[in-house]
């Protein structure tokens, strides 16, 4: 019944009326070296590579020089965590390993305020999400699998590890995606060597300090940094039994190649290009709420992110004007600031081919809206946009684009809805805004995602399973099912 809405204010309005004073969060909080080192075997040693230097997104300046790890230091990395798995971390009793999971979580809340501000300042998403989403979690994850440690009897996977595991992360969640990495692993009796991408090492690093604190053995868990290179040396390692990625198809692909026919064990956790589908009796402000944190939440840099708005043509105009009102009152600019919403684009890369998938969108006849601000003048920005009139064979609809980038497509009957949204290379997650729980149900049951939103959006919790179908990926993190690949 969209025609009995009152219609909010036309979306060219002025914002708000007032205006919010800076709110810096204090920077002091980091402790910052010129340089760092790779973690291997309990300490901090100088890699054999060139290194290379990690900026600031929202400033780029120059934060830290990073050491690079080339082949010889990846093999000492893996050595020191084959020693520890075999001398120490298998053989001891769950109960005791989980003793330094639950000293790690309890660490990583005390430090949450360093790690939060260090994870603005290196990948440049707001202060907001990393104090109050990307740290909670990642605590939250080391407290539920540290709860597992002494359970593993009942896991359904077994109790035995697998052994060494590779594990290689992306630059949009630093912290959190190393927790869902190292944490089921280490509850289960692995050793890892991790490495975090090259333009986000810096939390990565201040957990192996962490690690340290906890008195965790020597070599339980080995931070490698470097880029594409480091990754692949880790990955193809021959001692390494088990591997994880999460990052984009085209390297989840040479990963499934280069270990095809070895006895490694493989998880992908690759892209998606997420459908939200909103019908004619959702509660449309909850809904637009949910379209917007499912697209500018961490700039859009989300695997999960519901980048595809598929809306019921009847409440398509009154949805689409209380969008835009609602996104004119984003606040985009400095991550630090505790009033921003959306900070800067991670990288120069990113950056560029998010400005390349935009442009297609304008040369395939899409119509691009975008909210008025003003960027700041360095750095990596990208207004939050919104591109309508948007077809199913348009490239802004079937292909990532991983910034604040929304396709709007629209629909007449659910069986469409289903059809559009299931219309995709990839499967990791959907969204539903119903009034009706019998259709959730019946949309849920149809869409090939591995995670379904109902009236939400980009909720993450530890015990709940997460990955995809299709190119997406394979395997699951989260839950129960996360200890899987890392129990025999
Ligand atoms: P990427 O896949 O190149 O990088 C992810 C991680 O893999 C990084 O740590 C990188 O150093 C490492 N890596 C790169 N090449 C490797 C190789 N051959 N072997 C082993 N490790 C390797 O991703 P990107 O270039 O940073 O981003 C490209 C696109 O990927 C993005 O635009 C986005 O669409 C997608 N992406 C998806 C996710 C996700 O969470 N699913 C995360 C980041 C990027
Ligand atoms: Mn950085």
């Amino acid at each position: 019944m969209a025609s009995t809405r009152p219609s909010p204010p036309a979306a060219a309005a002025p914002p708000s009326a007032f205006e919010y004073a800076p709110a810096p969060e204090s920077r002091a909080v980091v402790d910052l070296r010129p340089s760092y080192g790779l973690f291997v075997n309990g300490e901090f040693v100088d890699g054999h590579g060139k290194g290379f230097k990690t900026i600031s997104p929202a400033t780029e300046e120059v934060l830290a020089e990073i050491a690079e790890a080339d082949e010889a230091d990846v093999d000492t990395a893996v050595r020191a965590a084959r020693r520890a798995h075999t001398r120490v971390w298998s053989r001891m009793p769950g109960r005791e390993r989980a003793k330094y999971l639950y000293r790690i979580a309890r660490i990583i809340q005390e430090r949450s305020r360093e790690l939060a501000v260090l994870e603005s300042l290196d990948n440049g998403k707001p202060i907001k999400e990393s104090r109050d989403v990307d740290i909670p979690t990642v605590a939250a994850h080391f407290f539920y699998y540290a709860g597992w440690a002494d359970k593993l009897e009942h896991s359904g996977y077994g109790t035995e590890s697998v052994g060494v595991a590779g594990q290689v992360i992306p630059w949009n969640f630093p912290m959190l995606m190393l927790a869902w990495k190292i944490a089921p692993a280490l509850a289960c009796g692995n050793t890892v060597v991790l490495k975090p991408a090259e333009t986000t090492p810096l939390t990565a690093l201040l957990f192996a300090e962490i690690c340290q604190q906890a008195d965790l053995p020597p070599g339980v868990v080995n931070i490698v940094t470097g880029a594409g290179a480091t990754g692949r040396a880790l990955v193809t390692h021959p001692d390494v039994d088990k591997v994880a990625f999460t990052g984009s198809t085209a390297v989840g692909r040479e990963i499934a190649r280069s270990v095809a026919g070895s006895d490694k064990r493989v998880t992908l956790e690759l892209g998606g290009k997420a459908a939200n589908v909103v019908f004619d009796d959702a509660p449309v402000d909850q809904a637009v709420e949910g379209i917007v944190n499912g697209i500018f939440f961490n700039q859009g840099h989300v695997c999960c992110a519901g980048s595809r708005l598929l809306v019921q043509e009847s409440v398509y105009d009154d949805l689409l004007e209380r969008l835009k009102r609602r996104m004119s009152t984003l606040r985009v600019g400095d991550p630090l600031d505790k009033n921003t919403d959306v900070g800067a684009i991670n990288s120069g890369e990113q950056l560029t081919r998010i400005r390349e998938l935009s442009e297609v969108g304008d040369a395939e006849g899409a119509e691009r809206w975008e909210i008025a601000c003003d960027l700041p003048t360095k750095g990596f920005w990208f207004p939050p946009t919104i591109f309508t009139g948007v077809s199913q064979a348009h490239r802004i609809a079937r292909e990532e684009i991983f910034g604040p980038v929304l396709s709007v497509l629209t629909f007449r009957t659910p069986a469409e809805a289903v059809e559009k949204a299931n219309n995709t290379p990839y499967g990791l997650s959907a969204g539903v805004w119903t009034d009706k729980g019998s259709r959730i149900l019946w949309m849920a049951d149809r869409l090939r995602a591995g995670v379904v939103w109902a009236n939400t959006f980009n909720k993450f919790d530890p015990t709940s399973p997460f990955g995809g179908y299709k190119e997406s990926g394979y395997g699951r993190e989260g839950g129960r099912h996360g200890l899987e690949g890392y129990l025999r």
